[in-house]
């Protein structure tokens, strides 16, 4: 069983019960529905057969939300313009003065917030245009390479503050339609700092959605200099490789991928690596030696998740790539021996502050005494969060009763969550029981193992944090 948890992004390649299927026994914890490209009939149905598939115990995934944000675009083209390297053209702000061979840009700020000297970054990278001169009304650019260039391509602005909001009224729609279909994960793009991420969160508390886990993506160079203020306000972070790659200089990728990998986890908060993993798979059936490179050392960074996009929404191989992934990620985690880091996360209330120590001992009372699991009750998720932060060497099996917990504790390391089907909050004997004896059916546990069991028991008003040692011959002999 592997710890680091895979995200794979739906569209034509997946979208059917048969793929998903296959997408979940290849290793997928999380289905990522991407809003830059989903229409929302498209997404209803999806959900529709997420949510049955679930149901009827085929598969057991989680589903997350990933926003369009205020993206800036070119404009309209009747055709498309074959630019030359060297050619000087203009970028206008005003889509009723541009003529023949030059170009609109929906940033109205454009001009003002652009500097001479800087580049521009058209169609995903493909297209580098050098500024030369700022009019009143367009800049002067000069193309760094030669490009066909077609209607509405992406425009990054490197570097730049960008004055835009942190959600767009469409971004707005998108997380409501999103509450109300049961989702656990918004994956916010572009996120800037903090004050973007109190923005959703607000929105959510007020259309009921607080049990939604924000994850900010981290894309352009203000978000790296705000990362410590957006991990603190976030309940994860998404290394957004795709646009970070474009927004900053491409040889301090790696190095901001290490960074925030690593405050997040400081931070005990979780963290997701994406884009590019396996990209090669999206026409090829394996991977280059350098991507195979590059999700084993991702996977020794410890991330909670990866995440798949193209290979898994538009590519030919996406049962492939994700077996790709589960494989090299079951080796590099053969090769890891994960320390129990401090980390700063201490929950909301007092209790949970107690629940961290007490699980920070159940995983290393496991490991010592070599037991097989360690089992967590837990009604929110908050044990299994603390148990993940840790990055556990040893086996966590995390129940609930509560459908909305466990989908959220699939994207922890190192934790298998299960729906308790019979929890008795008044008889904690019992509901252990039930758990474990349902993990010897299921065949994840033997007679002769050893186990901690945790759990938060209610007596009363009181939850009472506990643990206990339980070795299954003994258990099953009474
Ligand atoms: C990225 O840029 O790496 C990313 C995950 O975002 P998107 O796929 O929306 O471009």
């Amino acid at each position: 069983m592997k710890k680091t948890k895979i995200i794979a992004t739906l569209g034509p390649s997946t979208n059917s019960e048969e793929k998903l299927i296959k997408l979940y026994k290849a290793g997928v914890n999380i289905i990522r529905f991407n809003f830059s490209h989903a229409k929302y009939e498209d997404a209803l149905k999806s959900i529709e057969i997420i949510r049955n598939l679930n149901k009827s115990g085929k598969t057991g995934l989680s589903m997350l939300l990933d926003t369009k944000w205020p993206e800036i675009r070119t404009g309209e083209l009747e055709n498309k313009i074959c630019y030359k390297k060297g050619e000087v053209f203009h970028i206008y702000i005003d889509k009723k003065k541009v003529t023949h061979n030059h170009l609109f840009c929906d940033y109205e700020n454009l001009i003002e917030d652009v500097k001479k000297g800087k580049n521009i970054v058209i169609d995903s990278g493909l297209f580098n245009v050098k500024v030369l001169e700022k009019k009143k009304d367009h800049l002067v650019v000069k193309a760094l390479n030669a490009a066909e260039i077609g209607s509405r391509r992406h425009v990054n602005l490197p570097g730049v503050k960008l004055k835009l909001p942190g959600i767009t009224r469409k971004d707005e729609n998108d997380i409501i339609f999103w509450i109300e279909n049961g989702f656990s994960f918004i994956a916010a793009s572009f996120i800037r700092s903090a004050k973007n991420v109190e923005e959703i969160r607000k929105l959510l508390k007020k259309f009921n959605g607080e049990e939604i886990k924000i994850i900010s993506k981290i894309e352009n160079e203000e978000g790296v200099e705000n990362l410590d203020e957006i991990i603190a306000a976030s309940d994860g972070i998404m290394v957004a490789r795709g646009d970070l790659g474009i927004e900053v200089p491409i040889k301090k990728l790696a190095l901001y991928q290490k960074q925030m990998v690593e405050k997040s986890r400081t931070a005990g908060k979780f963290v997701i690596t994406a884009t590019h993993l396996l990209e090669t798979m999206i026409e090829n059936p394996f991977p280059t030696r350098a991507e195979s490179s590059d999700v084993f050392n991702s996977v020794l960074q410890k991330p909670d998740c990866l995440m798949l996009s193209g290979e898994t929404a538009v590519g030919k191989f996406p049962i492939e790539s994700v077996k790709m992934m589960t494989s090299i990620i079951k080796e590099a985690e053969k090769n890891i021996t994960y320390e129990h880091e401090h980390f700063a996360f201490k929950g909301y209330t007092p209790r949970d502050l107690e629940k961290k120590l007490l699980i920070k001992s159940g995983i290393c009372t496991g490991e010592e005494l070599q037991a097989k699991a360690v089992i967590i009750l837990t009604k929110s998720w908050m044990l299994a969060k603390m148990a993940s932060s840790y990055r556990p060497n040893i086996k966590v099996f995390a129940f609930s009763n509560k459908a909305s917990s466990v989908k959220a504790m699939n994207a922890y390391f190192g934790i298998t969550p299960f729906l308790h089907t019979s929890w008795d909050a008044s008889n904690y004997s019992t509901t252990l029981d039930n758990a474990i004896r349902y993990l010897i059916q299921q065949g994840f546990l033997k007679e002769s193992d050893k186990i901690v069991a945790i759990n938060d028991i209610q007596k009363g008003n009181r939850e009472i944090p506990i643990m206990e040692i339980i070795n299954l011959w003994e258990f099953l002999s009474n």
